[in-house]
């Protein structure tokens, strides 16, 4: 009888090994081998390789001829590389030819920041409340895990804020920030949907975190119940990987801007404004920033927000959706975002219109090299860079 370690050899005699880095740039490609995790499912459960059909090597023999024809090339994996050598030993019996182990394992190609998915594991009552979501093959399981695993921050539980988040939160999103500094006021209701009469008096952002709960439990709320300023956008829109732009006032809005494309954040814009509203996603070293479209505020004066000038009440509610559409699509990266488009809205008339928008290869904020100073002030955000 061979002991182990002699088996081992004898199998890394007629197994080719492939380094993790040769796999990842085949990933994506028309001949990317199938990938083949032997590991135990308490390991998988974990994380995997992209796309990796997951059979414990306990079941190799029985399963692997019903879901790999032999002529397929196949990179089989583990934890370190161990057990695939054997594995892939055993499929060159069964007669697969172009098998090779992945050197290092599982744990060579998470060591090495390369991509990696959580398996998606919905539980029955999940599958039963997106069962829509599931029927849409852009979504289906794996896009419902990615919505359940996603981090979106709402600028403002108002108008904007309210449908949005109500939306996002009814379609999975699993971790919604709300950054509010307001109580809820009765004049807010007739646009403000996340609050009720019985909130009055209440901060926003716990009766927004009530409202979000009570309509799907597994959303985790965030709140930040206090003002944005240049002392704290930084540590608050970290950790989440979209921002949605609810506010109502133009130094948050650059302010919220001059962070994102610091951090590298997409933001998605919405503003309202008596019977007309606009939306735009601003995605970062993409499309244009905020100052891009608009480079000073305008005086205070010539800007009244919503509180003075007055707004539609059913108006937040439909950009905020389009807002909320842009987050998930650019969550399941489907559809075409509205990057370098206004599209706004005349309430009025029932007109939707789109303008084409560039971006400024001057703009202090997102021109290559620009030294972003974030400032209560917008105006004086505008420092030139260190080479001019
Ligand atoms: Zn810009």
């Amino acid at each position: 009888m061979p002991t182990f370690r002699q088996l081992l050899e004898q199998a890394r005699a007629v197994v080719r090994e492939v380094s993790p880095e040769s796999v990842a740039t085949r990933l994506r490609s028309d001949d990317a081998p199938v990938l083949l995790d032997v590991r135990e499912p308490d390991e998988t459960a974990e994380g995997h390789l992209p796309g990796a059909l997951l059979v414990p090597r306990g079941n190799l023999e029985l399963r692997v001829e019903r879901m790999v024809e032999r002529e397929r090339e196949v990179v089989v994996y583990c934890a370190s590389g161990v057990r695939s050598v054997l594995s892939a030993r055993t499929l060159l019996d069964l007669g697969y030819s172009r098998v090779s182990s992945l050197a290092g394992g599982y744990g060579r190609w998470s060591d090495l920041g390369l991509p990696r998915v959580r398996p998606t594991h919905l539980r029955a009552d999940q599958k039963a409340r997106y069962r829509r979501h599931l029927s849409l093959p852009e979504v289906g399981e794996e896009g419902q895990a990615r919505l359940a695993s996603a981090r979106v921050l709402l600028l403002g539980a108002g108008g904007l804020g309210s449908p949005a988040a109500l939306y996002l939160a009814a379609a999975g999103v699993g971790t919604l920030g709300i950054v509010d500094s307001d109580v809820v006021e009765v004049s807010n209701l007739q646009r403000q949907v996340l609050h009720r009469n019985a909130d009055a008096g209440r901060p926003k952002t716990e009766s927004a975190r009530d409202a979000l709960t009570a309509l799907n439990p597994d959303v985790k709320v965030v709140t930040f119940a206090e003002r944005l300023t240049a002392a704290n956008v930084l540590s608050i829109v970290r950790g989440f990987e979209i921002v949605v732009d609810g506010g109502d006032n133009f130094p948050t809005r650059y302010l919220l801007n001059d962070a994102c494309v610091q951090e590298d954040i997409p933001l998605v814009h919405g503003s309202v404004y008596r019977f007309e509203g606009q939306a735009t996603t601003l995605l970062p070293g993409v499309g244009p920033c905020y100052r891009c479209l608009y480079p000073a505020p305008p005086p205070p004066e010539l800007a009244p927000s919503c509180a003075e000038a007055g707004v539609l009440g059913v108006l937040p509610g439909l950009i905020g959706l389009v807002q909320a559409n842009e987050v998930l699509k650019l969550l399941l990266g489907i559809g075409t975002p509205l990057v370098g488009r206004l599209l706004t809205f005349d309430a009025l008339g029932t007109r939707f219109s789109e303008l084409a928008l560039r971006r400024d290869p001057a703009c202090p904020t997102c021109r290559p090299g620009a030294i972003i100073t974030l400032s209560d002030e917008p105006g004086r955000c505008e420092v030139p860079d260190a080479r001019a």
